[in-house]
Formats: structure tokens, C-alpha cells, sequence
């Protein structure tokens, strides 16, 4: 979440302050995750070479970033994940509207604090902000790529109160 201008201004910001590569999990991006790992699950092959290169370096860069689920339990499958299966979601984020009794750093905390308390935080000890390796980020999720859909709807759910 941010007050920048655009998504994408901020995750820039991000990027030359952190020196990492940043990815926007737009809901076309999860899907594409979603329905490879989905794949990948229940028929145990990797995705062909070939057909979609990026994205399975994508989905293998992002399975070094995500814990895997090991446990078996039973999941909502998801059909198709896009942008319009979200109320607040537009151009890259979600946004309110401002009329809510909520405002916009008490939703973000409540998501934070949600998201943490169900998947725990994923510390990021960052090189690029502090080259000793002494700062971290909190504000990010070790999230199951099979759970990035209902993460998307709980952020979504929260933008809406
Ligand atoms: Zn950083």
C-alpha cells in the first residue's frame, strides 16, 4: 500500500533503495503462479521449456521467496484469478475510497497484523538500505504460492470495510 502516485513509482523507489528486483503480484501474475503450481502439484512435471521461459523463472525465483505448502490440507481451488474478482483493486494496487471509518495506515496495519499472525514475517535483511546487513524489512510474508489467491481477497476484503 502507498500514497505515491502510481504503483509502479513506488515500487521503483523500492527497487533503487533496496537494490533488489521488486515483482507486483497483479492477480494476472498469481494466476499465472497459481495455475503452474496447481499443475506442477498434480501431475508432478515441471512446465514445459519453451512455451513459457519467463514464467516458469519467475515462478522458480518465487519459489525460493515462498515456503512451500507440506501440509495437505484441503484448499479452495481458485478457476481464474483477475483483476476484476477484485472490488478495490485497479492499476497495479488497491485503493479505498476514503469514506470508510478506517483510515489508510490503520487498514495497512490491520492487514500487516492479519497476514503476520497467519503466515508469520519474513524478515528481509537488506544489503541495499544498509550495507552492514543490520536493517530489516518487516513488512513482508513468507506466503504458500497455493495461498496467494485468498491473500489477494483478504487484502481486498480489508480495502472494502
Ligand atoms: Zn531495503
Amino acid at each position: 500500500m502507498t500514497r505515491r502516485k502510481t504503483v509502479d513509482s513506488r515500487l521503483l523507489e523500492w527497487q533503487n533503495t533496496c537494490k533488489h528486483p521488486i515483482i507486483n503480484l497483479t492477480p494476472e501474475k498469481v494466476d499465472k503462479l497459481y495455475q503452474l503450481k496447481l499443475k506442477s502439484k498434480t501431475k508432478n512435471v515441471r512446465p514445459k521449456k519453451g512455451l513459457h521461459i519467463s514464467l516458469s523463472n519467475l515462478q522458480k525465483k518465487m519459489e525460493k521467496l515462498f515456503i512451500d505448502d507440506k501440509y495437505d490440507s484441503p484448499k479452495p481451488h481458485y478457476s481464474k484469478i483477475e483483476s476484476s474478482s477484485f472490488h478495490t483493486y485497479k492499476d497495479g494496487g488497491y485503493f479505498i475510497d476514503g469514506k470508510g471509518l478506517m483510515k489508510l495506515p490503520d487498514i495497512e496495519n490491520a492487514i500487516h497484523r492479519f497476514l503476520w499472525k497467519k503466515y508469520g514475517k519474513g524478515l528481509v535483511y537488506c544489503y541495499g538500505c544498509d550495507p552492514t546487513g543490520k536493517k530489516r524489512h518487516t513488512e513482508w510474508f513468507n506466503v504458500p504460492v497455493l495461498e496467494l489467491p485468498s491473500v489477494l481477497m483478504i487484502i481486498d476484503s480489508f480495502c472494502r470495510r
